[in-house]
């Protein structure tokens, strides 16, 4: 399985890679581009779940440009425990849609419920081209 650590750096350079095709884009053309359905077709290596045509939140407007989220936290060794459990990863922003993964001795933030990063209003808001830059707090 790939650690926190691993995923975050190959996310960022895939992203880095499909925006060395739109420098001469506006912010607007290069958000509409990572529009979910335009991705599967164009940029299929961008995320596993694009071969079965598979939303990772079951939203009609899905936007795949702020994938992670930029209010996610991990922390490779460990925030603190909670009930003798280790937390790796948190939301920031506490988002009332964010939940936890509770294992045996790890909790995870879960962001399935959650759409904050993914619309296109909040991408334009939090506009970056360097995807590096946008998630520079998420690593703890
Ligand atoms: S719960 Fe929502 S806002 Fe919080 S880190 Fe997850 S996707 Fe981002």
């Amino acid at each position: 399985m790939m650690t926190y650590e691993e995923w975050f750096m190959k996310q960022g350079n895939l992203h880095a890679e499909v925006m060395k095709k739109l420098e001469d884009k506006t912010t607007d053309e290069v958000i509409e581009y990572f529009e979910f359905d335009n991705m599967v077709k164009n940029e299929p290596d961008f995320c596993p779940l694009y071969k079965d045509n598979k939303k990772c939140h079951d939203m009609e407007d899905l936007n795949c440009y702020l994938c992670a989220c930029p209010n996610f936290r991990f922390k490779m060794d460990g925030f603190e425990k909670q009930d003798g459990k280790t937390l790796f990863s948190v939301c920031n922003i506490k988002s009332v849609d964010g939940a936890q993964y509770i294992g045996d001795d790890y909790i995870h933030q879960n962001c399935s419920g959650c759409t904050v990063p993914h619309s296109a209003k909040y991408i334009k808001k939090n506009f970056n081209r360097n995807w590096f830059d946008v998630m520079k707090n998420v690593r703890s």
